[in-house]
């Protein structure tokens, strides 16, 4: 596959500092699709000094002008969708079919969401005898995951550049092609130099100089909790602001009196979608007693309607996991959910494939909220279904974990549920199969993370106050 053989830094492409280089494998077949360059602190060091260098003129630049831009960046990605599509699918191995609607189609939802919101936020409010000015944070140090590369990368990107910030980004090495991509759609846009800078390379080399670098004025990151945790501490150290995006291990509810058929179904799809690799997955669902038997039997059934292959394939609507080491670590998180008592109605550890990264469609009954499969992240195509005795358990169970991303209620009706969702320690709940919406906050309660992405709210995190007093 094509591929640049260096950094996008100040408008162009660069070489990189050093020579260490990243392989990018396709895990349907395991083969090595292209290479990239993997940055040093010299790379990171050459990309915020662009971002610094540029910091001035885009702060300074009326907002309509810097929205009018991100409209072109939406229509840029809009005309190349079918590639940035196939290149997802390459790297990431997520279906051609779900790359294009939901990998390319969410982040031109939300690129066109701040091409509206940047024109018409308020960047200056009145309060008593006080002018606010909301101006931007500075220089962005944005590190993305690989589960959804465009969208993590838009949903920080285009909020940051409606504020009047400028960026860095390191993506995940994993993913490195979709980053590129996007580079030269913001290129093709018009917007310009040093506005948006891209280092490729890896989270301990790249990512850490990122993050501890200071010309870095906000880490924005969205990964995993333990490295997370790391970043929250070297932002911390250096009094820089940090937005973490994190794991999540959220509760599918479904109260007595709901549409079971419809609540099962659902919810399978939404853990099966992307290969369970999506942050806020339900992968926890939640059936009071009288009416387990029934819903384990509807989620076997409805995992069986998940063919898995050949992403490229129109049939497939399974993926592999993203490389070795993920399909290494579900399976041995279904292993462990076997070992520790849990009962298997689909799937199981052994991959369904000789060749890829491909995991078997997995459905556990018999679940008990402390065992491993019901705490820990999976990020993999594996269903918990857990019995509960009232709403009061319900309620104790959904929340019994230190995550907080997403979740989910389905009742008879609106107010039962929303009455239940009230309670609920999490960032997002979905009402009875409610669908994802661009201008939402999203983010997290507890160990999920620290701020908001998307819409208005994930606008502000970019801004920083300036009271005036007349
Ligand atoms: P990760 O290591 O947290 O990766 C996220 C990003 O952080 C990547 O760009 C990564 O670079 C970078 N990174 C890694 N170590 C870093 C460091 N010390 N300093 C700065 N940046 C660093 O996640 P992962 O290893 O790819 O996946 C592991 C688990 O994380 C998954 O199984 C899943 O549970 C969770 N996860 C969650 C999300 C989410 O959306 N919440 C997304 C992905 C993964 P590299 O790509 O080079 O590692
Ligand atoms: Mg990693």
């Amino acid at each position: 596959m094509k591929a640049h053989d260096g950094m996008y830094i100040g408008g162009a492409w660069r070489p990189a500092a050093g020579r260490d280089r990243i392989e990018v494998v396709n895990p349907a077949d395991e083969q090595v699709i292209a290479e990239v360059p993997a940055g040093s602190a010299d790379d990171v060091d050459a990309a915020v000094r662009a971002a610094r260098a540029a910091l001035p003129g885009w702060a300074a630049t009326a907002p309509a002008e810097r929205a009018a831009l991100i409209g072109a960046l939406r229509d840029v990605l809009l005309a190349r969708k079918s590639e940035i599509a196939q290149t997802i699918t390459a790297e990431l191995g997520s279906p051609l079919g779900f790359s294009e609607m939901v990998q390319v189609g969410a982040p031109i939802a939300v690129a066109s969401s701040y091409a509206e919101l940047g024109a018409s936020y308020a960047f200056e409010e009145r309060l008593g005898n006080s002018t606010v000015l909301l101006e931007p944070i500075g220089v962005v140090g944005a590190i993305t995951p690989w589960n959804y590369p465009l969208h993590q990368v838009v949903a920080k990107v285009a909020p940051a550049l409606a504020a009047g910030c400028t960026v860095v980004l390191k993506p995940a090495e994993d993913t490195p092609l979709t980053a590129q991509l996007f580079a030269e759609a913001v290129h093709e846009a018009g917007i310009p130099a040093g506005v948006f800078n891209l280092v490729t390379g890896t989270g301990p080399v790249a990512g850490q100089a990122l993050a501890a670098h200071e010309g870095v004025d906000l880490v924005s990151f969205t990964g995993s909790t333990a490295v997370g945790k790391q970043i929250g501490a070297t932002a911390g150290a250096a009094v820089k602001r940090v937005a973490l995006e994190l794991g999540g291990k959220s509760a599918n509810v479904i109260l007595p009196g709901a549409d079971l058929a419809k609540a099962v179904a659902t919810g399978v799809g939404h853990v099966m979608n992307n290969t369970g690799q999506s942050c806020n997955a339900l992968t926890r669902m939640l059936v009071h007693r009288d009416q387990y038997e029934e819903a384990v039997s509807l989620a076997a059934a409805a995992v069986a309607t998940y063919p898995s292959g050949d992403p490229t394939d129109p049939a497939t609507r399974l993926g592999p996991v993203v490389n070795a080491k993920q399909h290494e670590r579900v399976r041995g998180y279904i292993a462990k959910g076997v070992e520790e008592g849990a009962r298997l109605v689909a799937g199981g550890p052994d991959a369904p494939h000789e060749r890829g990264y491909f995991v078997a469609p997995t459905v556990f009954a018999d679940v008990t909220p402390e065992m491993t499969i019901a705490q820990e992240e999976i990020f993999g195509p594996v269903l918990s279904i857990l019995p509960y005795e009232d709403e009061e358990d319900a309620l104790r169970i959904a929340n019994g974990t230190v995550y907080g991303l997403g979740g989910a209620v389905w009742a008879a009706d609106e107010e039962t549920a929303v009455a239940f969702a009230r309670r609920m320690d999490t960032g997002q709940v979905d009402i009875n199969g409610g669908r994802f919406n661009v201008l939402a906050p999203f983010g997290g309660y507890k160990q999920s993370g620290v701020g908001r992405e998307l819409g208005p709210h994930g606008l502000a995190e970019y801004l920083q106050t300036k009271s005036l007093q007349f």
